[in-house]
């Protein structure tokens, strides 16, 4: 019952990578880089795990983008061609590689890391990976023409990553689509199919993460633009509740999703995002509680799961590490009340 799980991502230590900063570059090099990497990753699941988070995971230590850390070790991409590119749907320009040729996955890309959490926690582990219609949001494309088309082909790629992820013990595989929020046609038309796919044959737990940004001004921007009730989730959420994904994300906390539209996901588990990620301030167990509540006025807590609104990468590691302790506070809480 309201079991706890984050969106994914947490911050860097500074002497890993530079603190505060979306693809922040590594601190570290070589060798000394893969043992870093190991021991941020462990900090977090200890912290996790001392926060009271049920479903744990590796807090993205490994790679520099939620992104682009897949698609470093994948055939067919270009990372000398890259090209400036409007992302979800022109909110902001990034520098992104080039799909040159088919992609393909000769080797595994998240395996040795999976491998290490494992070892070191008996909590649920989570994994993420990008959702095909992100990936094909965040890269370039001068070989399939079709987005759709290239999404397929990605999506084959992240089912043989999530089996060997599953095969290694990870519980749960969550797919993160903030693109899912933008291009809401789309998602029918073909980012289920695509998620689908990505999902063939797997037997752990699969979620689907979609969220309204990390706390960068942009996103921020975007958010002001979208007027006082956010009815993108409404679009999609019947499409999502006929799919065979288990867990579907909604931001909550101070966001302005109207808390109804949790009604449209009654055969799923939901994870309600009750901590924000766009502030630095630590929300109280007591403002973690009152959320949870008000969802639980919409979905039983068998199939709720208190999360973060985001991930956490861009905020302060201090910052993090306190929201953390509220959400497993704030559930601990409402548990309590519930007996
Ligand atoms: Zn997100």
């Amino acid at each position: 019952m309201l079991k706890t799980t984050t969106a994914g991502s947490l911050p860097k230590p500074s002497w890993l990578a530079e603190p505060e900063k979306l693809w922040a570059p590594w601190n570290l090099s070589g060798e000394d880089l893969i043992s870093g990497k190991q021991d941020a990753a462990l900090v977090w699941l200890k912290e996790q795990e001392n926060a009271g988070i049920d479903i744990v995971s590796d807090g993205e230590q490994f790679r520099s983008h939620f992104v682009h850390g897949f698609l470093e070790k994948i055939e067919g991409i270009d990372w000398e061609k890259m090209t400036e590119m409007g992302i979800r749907n022109n909110r902001y320009l990034a520098k992104v590689p080039t799909v040159t040729a088919p992609v393909r996955r000769i080797e595994s890309v998240h395996g040795d890391e999976a491998r290490f959490c494992r070892r070191f926690t008996k909590h649920q582990l989570k994994f993420t990976l990008p959702g095909p219609m992100t990936i094909c949001d965040t890269i370039a494309d001068a070989h399939y023409g079709r987005r759709s088309d290239m999404a397929m082909a990605f999506a084959e790629l992240l089912n043989e990553e999530a089996k060997e992820l599953e095969a290694i013990g990870v519980d749960v595989i969550q797919f993160d689509e903030p693109a899912f929020n933008v291009f809401m046609e789309d998602v029918k038309e073909w980012g289920i199919a695509a998620l689908h796919r990505a999902t063939e044959g797997l037997n752990c737990k699969s979620a689907v993460h979609i969220c309204y940004g990390y706390g960068i001004q942009a996103n921020i921007d975007w958010k002001h633009s979208l007027g006082s009730e956010w009815r993108q989730y409404e679009e999609i959420f019947p499409a999502l509740n006929e799919s065979r994904i288990n867990q579907i994300s909604l931001e909550c906390a101070h966001s302005k999703v109207p808390l109804s539209l949790m009604k449209l996901l009654r055969d799923k588990e939901v994870m309600v995002g009750v901590i924000d990620v766009a502030n630095s301030i630590v929300e109280t167990p007591e403002e973690v509680a009152a959320i949870i509540k008000k969802a639980m006025e919409y979905v039983e807590p068998e199939r709720l799961l208190p999360c973060t609104n985001c991930g956490m990468t861009p905020l302060a590691r201090e910052i993090a590490s306190g929201k953390l302790v509220a959400l497993g506070a704030g559930t601990s809480l409402v548990r309590k009340e519930l007996g």
